[in-house]
């Protein structure tokens, strides 16, 4: 009896294998090899990839014998190897050119994600601060709710800005020395000002004792803020306000070993505790700009004062100034510009010492001329004018404009600090400390550290140097002109056996609403020349001479500082 089955062909077929001929049966066995397709398996998904794999189906069936598939077996010729080759190769650049969108878009999603690590970790690390100290950001201000704005000190912990708390719980903000520290510390109504701005994030952190403060929270108390400890000196701050005395104008004291601000004066000024009911008088037009610290926003002519800056690049030009000398007559002509020293005084022979202690126009018009314009400008950019300065308060940059087309006119002003550049008084300061400390300008501070109410430290700035401004043999050279200034020159009014002082005097011309010309009063110094101890720098406006204001003004501060 005979079954009869399904095979895997789907064909009924006699199981009774006898019946079938050799050649049905090799037929079926290759219609199950080929997937009863007729034809070798794995269908063509590329027309190239598909040849080769018939390429090697024939190979292996006619190794099994299957001899109705023709193929004729046969080694692969170089030929055939170098056409595979070519054939990979394609598929490959085809496979790129299909697959390159995808491609792309990964690289866009990675560069991306690259990009946004990039800008967290810069604002992380760079933006952090600003941020969070911004007046602008009012989470700080949703802080006030919690905790009763810290204390601001002098660096010896005076007291210059607190908050009281009146029998009904309102709080108001209180300056113990008034119109003093207007500028510096700032003012924390109507906006803010000074560290009371850029200090407000540590003022209004609390790192009180921590039951304190929890108990305190669960109390519904507030906690106390942080105090934030100035470098600034009470003795110092005092005696520069008071030397400053009606004239408009600033005072900056600096440490150049620490970079410390020991004192920074600026007038007009304002009460900071009656800010609020004042503010309609102190915005209004004819005021002088009262609220504008003028020592880091004030830009004036910088007058003989930028001597300095031509002296140095003489320096770094020549090597030496052994070679110069000068004939001054009080006037100097040059290409139909005429230059003149102060009142026209005739100086006579001088050397660059000389020069520079007399503070002869006409020498340090020739000295510019010498020197050029390009080189005039490299030195003035390396002592950072037309950059932003380190200051935590802000404030301005200081201003080089002239270009070597300008001409030679401009070039003689230029040289001895008329012209079209501007400075700020803080920059000057910044530039002496750079002489008296070597070459290397401090990181200018103005805040030593943040404690916790109950003394514990929160954070320390500690001294850092910002920048080589000058070589050491640039800054001794810049020191030995500076103090024949005070032994021989300009300066004399600083001279005294209780300490040593170096520094350059400035008469700068500026032009008066009135339209007259007008005259600001300029020194920038130092005391202790072997081992410097403070900077002054001194502007009073429309007060004169350098020597008749500016230097009496800073003698008081040296003296203050070595009678303390
Ligand atoms: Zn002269």
């Amino acid at each position: 009896m005979k079954e009869r089955n399904a095979n895997v062909s789907g064909r009924d077929w006699d199981t009774d294998s006898e019946s079938l001929t050799e050649e049905e049966i090799g037929r079926d066995v290759r219609k199950i090899m080929n997937n009863g397709r007729g034809r070798p398996p794995y269908p063509d998904r590329q027309e190239g990839r598909g040849r080769r794999i018939d390429e090697i189906n024939r190979t292996v069936y006619t190794d099994e014998g299957l001899s109705s598939y023709e193929t004729p077996r046969r080694e692969l010729t170089k030929e055939d190897k170098k056409r595979l080759q070519k054939q990979e190769r394609e598929e490959r650049r085809i496979r790129r050119r299909i697959n390159a969108p995808y491609t792309f878009i990964s690289y866009a999603f990675v560069l991306v994600f690259l990009m946004l690590i990039g800008y967290l970790v810069y604002f992380n690390i760079y933006e952090r601060d600003s941020i969070q100290n911004s007046p602008y950001n009012k989470r700080q201000d949703s802080q006030t709710r919690y905790v009763t704005r810290g204390s601001i000190t002098a660096a010896d912990g005076t007291v210059l800005a607190e908050t009281h708390i009146d029998e009904s719980g309102k709080e108001s903000r209180y300056y113990p020395y008034g119109n003093e520290f207007a500028h510096v510390v700032g003012y924390d109504t109507n906006g803010k000002a000074g560290l009371e701005s850029v200090c407000n994030y540590d003022l209004l952190a609390s790192h009180y004792n921590i039951i304190d403060r929890v108990t305190n929270e669960f109390t519904g108390q507030k906690n106390p803020g942080d105090t934030v400890v100035s470098t600034l000196s009470v003795t110092l701050q005092d005696t520069a306000y008071s030397a400053l005395g009606e004239h408009r104008g600033a005072v900056v004291v600096i440490d150049p070993k620490t970079g410390d601000v020991l004192a920074m004066v600026s007038k007009p000024d304002f009460n900071p505790n009656t800010i609020a009911s004042d503010w309609n008088d102190i915005i209004s037009v004819n005021t002088n700009s009262q609220l504008v610290n003028r020592a880091v926003s004030g830009l004036y002519p910088p007058g003989s004062t930028f001597k300095i800056v031509t002296a140095l690049s003489y320096f770094q030009k020549n090597a030496s100034f052994a070679d110069f000398s000068f004939d001054c007559t009080g006037i100097l002509e040059n290409s139909g510009h005429t230059v003149h020293c102060f009142d026209q005084t005739a100086h006579g022979q001088e050397d660059f010492e000389m020069a520079f202690a007399n503070s002869c126009n006409c020498a340090f018009s020739q000295i510019g001329l010498d020197v050029g314009a390009d080189a005039l400008r490299s030195t003035a950019e390396s002592l950072l004018f037309n950059q932003s300065l380190p200051c935590l308060l802000g404030g301005k940059k200081s201003s080089y404009a002239l270009k070597a087309s300008e001409g030679s006119a401009a070039m003689m002003q230029t040289a001895f600090g008329q012209g079209d550049t501007l400075v700020t008084p803080y920059h000057m300061a910044l530039i002496v400390s750079a002489i008296a400390n070597d070459g290397i300008l401090m990181k200018p501070r103005f805040v030593k550290r943040v404690e916790s109410v109950d003394g514990n430290v929160v954070m320390k700035n500690n001294p850092e140097n910002y920048r080589t401004l000058m070589t050491r043999t640039e800054a001794d050279q810049m020191k030995n002109l500076m103090e024949k200034v005070v032994t021989d020159g300009t300066g004399s009014g600083l001279y005294t056996d209780w300490y040593s002082a170096a520094g350059k005097t400035g008469s700068a011309e500026y032009r008066r609403e009135d339209g007259e010309t007008g005259t600001h009063s300029w020194f920038v110094g130092f005391s202790n020349v072997d081992d410097p101890d403070i900077v002054v720098a001194v502007i009073a406006e429309d007060a004169g001479a350098g020597s008749t204001t500016a230097v009496p003004i800073a003698r008081e501060i040296f003296n203050s500082y070595y009678s303390s």
